[in-house]
């Protein structure tokens, strides 16, 4: 977690995927920085616990939350639970994600289904709910895409045309939600130490980003964090529509 500096004390966050990896990076640095926060997670209730311990343990407000986050009726739960425990929502992170590399002849339909029903679907069918429990002040919404929407990376077409679409999202729900005073940016990392990318981490790929990145090291789950807590600050106050690439010069 980085240095406690306040910057959201008041705001109630809703962060999706919230038990391991960037989420959980995100959940506690905005805790960090004083914002109460729901802690989601689909299955793992253990990590969603533990992350929750944490912040409380640094003095925060947290409460975990099961929903899957590519089905509506557990998305309306998910918000009526963050009501009911915190009175409002100011800050939704969308990073609840799956990633599933596969080259052309390896596509197959149920995973396309499986990638776009949750990154693409489930990104809008949770911010259609979440804007409607925020306050007539506005907020901020903060989509999770990833380098590999903006760059051609072979076995990448599904999972990266899952992410381009969030990149035009980003853009179009800015304009859609601007004059709600809903601000709409997006953070898009390159490779993240996390539980999910532990396979590419480790593999030739991994090894290869490594040697092309200009800062010489993938990144970590507080180098995502740290700039979801200015988006979600007022230091972002006059930002909306645009993306942070967070790769250590890898594009
Ligand atoms: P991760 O370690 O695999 O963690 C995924 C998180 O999402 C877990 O908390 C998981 O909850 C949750 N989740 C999965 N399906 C869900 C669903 N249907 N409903 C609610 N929650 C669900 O992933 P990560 O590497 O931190 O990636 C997080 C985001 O960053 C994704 O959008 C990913 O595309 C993006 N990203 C990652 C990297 C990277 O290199 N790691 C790079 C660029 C972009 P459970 O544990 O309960 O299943």
């Amino acid at each position: 977690m980085s240095a406690k500096n306040e910057k959201l004390t008041g705001k109630v966050a809703v962060v999706t995927g919230a038990s391991k990896g960037i989420g959980a990076g995100i959940a506690k640095d905005l805790a960090k920085a004083g914002a109460s926060v729901v802690v989601n997670y689909a299955s793992s209730r253990e990590g969603a616990d533990k992350v929750v311990e944490e912040i409380l343990a640094a003095g925060g407000a947290a409460k975990a939350v099961q929903a899957d986050v590519s089905k509506a009726a557990d998305i309306e739960r998910l918000f009526a639970e963050a009501v009911a425990a915190f009175g409002q929502v100011d800050i939704l992170v969308n990073n609840a994600g799956i990633y599933e590399w596969a080259a052309l002849e390896e596509i197959t339909e149920e995973s396309f289904h499986r990638q776009f029903g949750l990154n693409v679907l489930g990104l809008l069918l949770t911010t259609r709910e979440g804007v409607k429990h925020f306050p007539e002040s506005g907020g901020s919404v903060i989509n999770i895409s990833s380098i590999a929407g903006s760059t051609a990376l072979p076995g990448c077409s599904v999972y990266g045309a899952t992410k381009a679409s969030v990149d035009l999202i980003t853009k179009v729900l800015a304009k859609e939600l601007g004059p709600r005073g809903i601000r709409v940016n997006e953070i898009a990392p390159g490779m993240v130490e996390t539980e999910g990318a532990a396979e590419f981490v480790k593999s030739d790929f991994g090894a290869q980003v490594v040697a092309q990145t200009p800062l010489g090291r993938i990144g970590t789950p507080a180098d995502i964090a740290a700039a979801a807590v200015f988006l979600a600050s007022e230091d972002a106050s006059w930002m909306s529509g645009e993306a942070i690439y967070l790769s250590g010069g890898y594009r």
